[in-house]
């Protein structure tokens, strides 16, 4: 057995990247600035999106996508109990009543044919995430939400580089949100960005993001920018750093590499463990798709492994590697139990799948060797021949 811990997850930060964070350091000026505007230029190229915010997070991206429907109390969003916490509590931060929709029990994925019977009068949106990079079934949602008139907010943490049906997720659409968190394929730190293709809407971001100042204020200590400015809405301070952008300016041409590598090393694993009874699959849809791999996060069949997950994630970790777990069931949380009424047998898919997903090490940098390692210390775990 290696000494060595393998995490879960490992950020690739190029020595270009390196060397922009330091040039960014000695020039002067290191927060929101000309690298985060070259950023955000890139960013629009890369979606061919005439809109892409960059902010200090994701979470604040579905906040301020949030923000702007405005809610009144009692307006409802539609969502996934499949997620991370933030998509839900950012509906909650936002005014808004979280419904909640089973997920498929294959996909992980938002099931789209129990959308309409959640939808009423006080429906505004609906918010889809793209588990692990696998992009939800959006021809029918957006039907659905056209027909109703709501809002579609995609989560799409785990899905730059995703495709659905040869198109890439941010590239069409009413609004996605991606993360640049150091787990998620590319990163800058923290960090995050909102794409859209409304005007009105990015309009409204840009004015939230940065205390709802009337313009973009980041130069007015500059040569060309003006000392005044007007206050226009109470807003939030979501800004990203040129710190930051100095890393997204380098990470993003690198993406499709890492998707490359993402992709070759979740075929391996299902080749290394196609077969074991201990392990199913994330499913996988019938429409074209591109799977950004973001996670590569099987169930475990505790009866077939003779442990349940948690003991698994320690018995690995005992054997010097990291795994993670994305996630547990949002509505089984106490905030939302006790505010919302949520209980287990709700969303019976989703609690099967947050009982026993995992997920497996998963990076660009990661060798054959190191996966090697997680199946050995599984093989070792699970006392296989
Ligand atoms: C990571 C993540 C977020 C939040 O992203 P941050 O950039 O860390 O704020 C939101 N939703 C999902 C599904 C995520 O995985």
């Amino acid at each position: 057995m290696s000494d060595e811990f393998l995490p879960f997850s490992r950020p690739s930060i190029s020595r270009a990247a390196i060397d922009e964070v330091v040039a960014c350091l000695v020039s002067g000026w290191i927060t929101t600035g000309p690298r985060v505007k070259k950023f955000e230029d890139e960013l629009k190229r890369y979606f061919n999106a005439p809109h892409a915010l960059a902010l200090s997070s994701a979470t604040a991206g579905l906040h301020l996508a949030l923000a702007a429907l405005e809610m009144k109390p009692g307006d409802e969003v539609i969502t996934t109990p499949m997620t991370f916490a933030a998509t839900l509590n950012t509906i909650v931060l936002t005014g808004g009543k979280p419904v909640l929709v089973d997920v498929e029990a294959d996909t992980y994925n938002l099931d789209v044919s129990q959308l309409s019977k959640a939808i009423n009068k006080r429906t505004r949106a609906i918010l889809p995430v793209h588990f692990a990079g696998l992009p939800v079934d959006l021809d029918p949602l957006y039907a659905l939400a056209a027909q109703h008139g709501l809002r579609v907010i995609e989560d799409a943490a785990h899905a730059i580089g995703t495709e659905y049906k040869g198109k890439r997720i941010g590239s069409f659409g009413d609004v996605q949100i991606f993360s640049f968190h150091p787990n998620k394929n590319i990163t800058t730190g923290e960090g995050g960005c909102v794409v859209t293709r409304d005007d009105k809407l990015a309009e409204k971001i840009a004015l939230l993001r940065f205390h709802g100042m009337d313009r973009e204020a980041w130069n007015r200590f500059g040569k060309t920018g003006s000392q005044h400015y007007e206050i226009i809405t109470p807003g939030y301070k979501y800004n990203m750093m040129d710190i930051q952008a100095a890393l997204g300016l380098h990470q993003l041409p690198a993406l499709d590499g890492f998707i490359k590598r993402r992709t070759e090393l979740a075929l391996r694993y299902q080749k290394l463990l196609a077969g074991w009874p201990q392990w199913t699959m994330q499913g996988t849809p019938q429409y074209a798709h591109r799977h950004a791999w973001h996670l590569f996060a099987p169930l475990i069949n505790p009866e077939a492994a003779g442990m349940d997950r948690d003991a698994f994630m320690q018995g690995m970790k005992e054997r010097n590697i990291g795994t993670g777990l994305h996630y547990r069931a949002v509505h089984l949380y106490p905030y939302y139990r006790e505010h919302y009424g949520f209980k287990r047998g709700d969303f019976p898919h989703a609690e099967a799948i947050s009982d026993r997903i995992v997920s497996l090490p998963l990076f660009p940098d990661m060798r054959d060797t190191d996966q090697d390692r997680v199946i050995a210390a599984m093989s070792d775990l699970f006392k296989r021949k």
